[in-house]
Formats: C-alpha cells, structure tokens, sequence
C-alpha cells in the first residue's frame, strides 16, 4: 500500500486495509477513507462563486449559474425540460454536464403510517446509502449519511461494525436533502406538503472525518436560497464520535449549527470499549472540545448516550457525566439518552424502562437538562445504529461482541 494511501491514524491496533468490501477488525479505526472513483461533478458541488464560469465553460452565459441554481435549490426543480429560463437548445447539455443522476433511488421504507422514511440509494459505484426522514407535528426532520459506512467500529453500530466504503463527495451529501425536500414540497410523502427544517448528521458514516465535503455541504444547505437549499443553520446538528481537532475546527467555520457529541460513557475504561476513538481523545478531551464549541457558537451541545442494558446504564455513570458536564459551566449542553436500538447479532439490548427513568432522574439531579430521544423507524431498521445498507442481494452483518480482542494483525 503506497504511504499516500495507508490510512493516517491508527489507534492501539493496525488499521484495517482499506478495502471496500472487509471491515475494520473490532477495535480498529480507519480514519481516511479508500479511495475509489470520483463521483461525477455536480452543480451542487459547485460554490455559488464556480457556478458562472462553469457555465462559461459550457459556452453558456455566466448568468445561467444562478438561473440554474433557482431552479435547483430554489424551485427544487429536476426536469431540465421544465427550467424554461434556460434556452431550449442549452437545456439537455448543461443537465448533461453539471446534474449527473448522483443518487439512484433502491428502496424505500415507510414506518408511522409512512410519516416516517428510509431510502436506500445507489451510488454511480454501486455503494450503497441510506436516509430516514421523520416527519413530526411541526417539523420535519431528515437524517442523512457523510460516508458509505463508517470508519470508527463503535460495537453497538449497525454501520460502524459493516466498515468504510468511502467518503461521499460534498454534492452527494447535498442531493439528499434536494431530494427529500422534493419529495415532501410536491406532497409525495404521507401527512402532506412540507420542507425539510431540520437536518441531522447522524445517518451513515463520521462527518468529520470527511471533513471537507461535509462542511461544504452544510454551507450549501444553510446557504439561503437561490443560492443554496435554505435552511437555517440553528436546523442542523453535527454528530460526532469526539474528533476534537474537527470539532475546533468546525466551531470556527461561523456556522450556527448544533454540535452532538456521541459520548456513551463517562468513563474512559468503557467508552474505550463504546466509541474506540476514545483511546485517541479521552472523555475529559471530547467535552472540553464541545465547551469550546458552545463558547465559540452559542449553541447548546447535545451528548448521545445510547441505554445499553447493563452496559453503561448505572445511575452512577449518569451522576458522574452530571458532575463532568457542571464541571465545564452550567447551561451549557443538554443529554439525549437513546434507548439501544438492537442491531444484527447483538447481544445488547435496550435498558429496562425503571433503569432508563433511574439514569435520567441521576441526571436532573444534578441539573442538566435531558430528553429521552424517541426512537422513530426501528421497525424499519432506520432508527440510530441500524444504517447498515443492505441491498436487496445482501445478507445481513454477523455477530456483534462486547469487548475488544488484543491488538493484533488486519481481520
Ligand atoms: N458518526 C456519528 C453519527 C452516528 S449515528 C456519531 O457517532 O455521532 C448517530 C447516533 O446514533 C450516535 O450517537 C450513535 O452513537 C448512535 N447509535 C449508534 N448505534 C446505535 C444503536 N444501536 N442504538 C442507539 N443509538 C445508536
């Protein structure tokens, strides 16, 4: 493997070869992604700033940019027949160079009398990504994916334990969310015309690892309309395992989007267990990173914290996160436990419900404010930790273990 191509970071274990196919072996990172044949460029990959020049390049006027952009971003319009702004002749050959069909859409999922919304898509490499969209009384809210699978092999993850394809590229990212918002502006999901409001990162894959298409997305999707999709920053959360440096950096990007740091424990003996990036940057490093986050931003940081029965359930790990969250300042952050959501071959389940009120009412004690996160789409396997892809044709991933073999040679 050339040194351009071996993954950069490596925690307490090889990293896995990059392959598309094999997995991480449990404990194993893989921080950069295998590299694989670009995407095709796509206006949405485009700044508002590159958009007049390739349409110059085409031999079109500058100015088409942002009348493309109206119709994409703006009018959420995809048939080139129907953006009569743009000349006739012209049509067919800038759809043909700047909108490449990205997404192809495999299967769709309903749960919630169809309020609620997996699809899986097919990348122009055959990887496979998945989206659920929740629709709720007054919002409706779309989780979308940042890689094909996920590098950071959390052992209570669905998509952690089926490994990285790769990093999608910033349009890929975006097209997600143009095409949710096209489905629900033209009243093709159940309860009715709506927009996509809220946008999590919390599908498929660590964006921060894919730092770059990631954050370019979000300047695309916060970016108001015609130049981008419009929706407010405060709508958007950045999910992450703890890769500090990113989250720095990401707070000094001036975007007001919520940060939501996946803790899972409190303690680093566990949590090395839980979120193996956590033998990299500790607890006591993850949550002065996310102070540093709110303190930079002014947004209030969520902590995920799956209930794993019997695994980090105790109400003294929930008094000790209150202790080292009060330790940072007071309204700061609020916590979002997440009933485990089970995941193929696993032994874990969700804690009982007397467990889950124990731990929430160990936190209130100590005065921080915390939400039960609701669980939409397990049904379908679209819920958190469930994302794994699998097409028609696949079989499903296999067993799922507590605790980490030693270090030892690539699986
Ligand atoms: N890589 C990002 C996004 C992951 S998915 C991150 O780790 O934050 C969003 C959340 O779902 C994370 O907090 C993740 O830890 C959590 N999650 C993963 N598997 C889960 C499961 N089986 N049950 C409940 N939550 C899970």
């Amino acid at each position: 493997m050339p040194a351009a191509e071996t993954p950069s970071t490596v925690i307490d274990a090889p990293v896995a070869e990059p392959s598309p196919v094999a997995p991480a072996g449990p404990g194993q990172l893989v921080m950069t992604a295998p590299r694989r044949g670009k995407p095709p460029r796509h206006f949405a990959d485009l700044e508002p700033s590159e958009r007049g020049e390739a349409m110059v390049a085409l031999g079109e006027k500058a100015f088409r940019g942002k009348q493309l952009a109206t119709q994409w971003f703006e009018r959420l319009e995809d048939d080139p027949a129907r953006m009569t702004d743009l000349p006739a002749a012209s049509r067919e050959r800038i759809a043909a160079a700047l909108l490449p069909t990205l997404l192809t859409p495999v299967r769709t999922l309903t749960a919630d009398k169809g309020t609620t919304v997996k699809s899986l898509y097919r990348l122009h490499d055959g990887a496979l990504i998945e989206t659920v969209l929740m629709r709720y009384k007054n919002r409706d809210t779309l989780c979308i994916s940042s890689q094909a699978g996920c590098g950071m092999n959390c052992p209570f993850c669905a998509t952690g334990q089926a490994g990285l394809t790769r990093n999608l590229s910033t349009a890929e990212i975006v097209e997600q969310v143009t095409a949710a918002s096209r489905a629900l502006a033209r009243g093709e999901v159940a309860g009715g015309p709506g927009r996509v409001g809220n946008i999590v990162f919390m599908g498929m894959g660590e964006a921060l690892a894919n730092y770059r298409s990631a954050v370019a997305a979000v300047r695309r999707i916060v970016t108001p309309a015609p130049d981008g999709l419009g929706i407010s920053a405060r709508g958007v959360t950045m999910s992450t395992v703890g890769l500090v440096p990113a989250i720095d950096k990401f707070a000094q990007e001036g975007i007001a989007a919520t940060l939501a740091l996946s803790l899972h424990a409190p303690d680093d003996e566990l949590r090395d267990e839980l979120v193996p990036i956590n033998r990299r940057w500790k607890v006591g490093e993850a949550l002065d990173a996310a102070r540093r986050y709110f303190e930079a931003t002014g947004r209030r940081v969520s902590i995920e914290y799956a209930l794993i029965k019997d695994v980090n359930d105790q109400a003294w790990r929930a008094d000790r996160l209150g202790k080292l969250l009060n330790a940072r300042g007071r309204g700061w952050v609020h916590v979002n436990p997440i009933p485990l959501n089970p995941t193929p071959g696993s032994k874990w389940t969700a804690s009982d419900p007397a467990v889950e009120r124990a731990f929430v009412a160990a936190l209130e004690a100590r005065g921080i404010p915390t939400t039960i996160r609701d669980t939409r789409g397990s049904e379908i396997d679209g819920a958190c930790g469930q994302l794994a892809a699998i097409g028609p044709e696949q079989p499903t991933t296999g067993q799922v273990t507590l605790g980490l073999p030693t270090a030892g040679k690539p699986a």
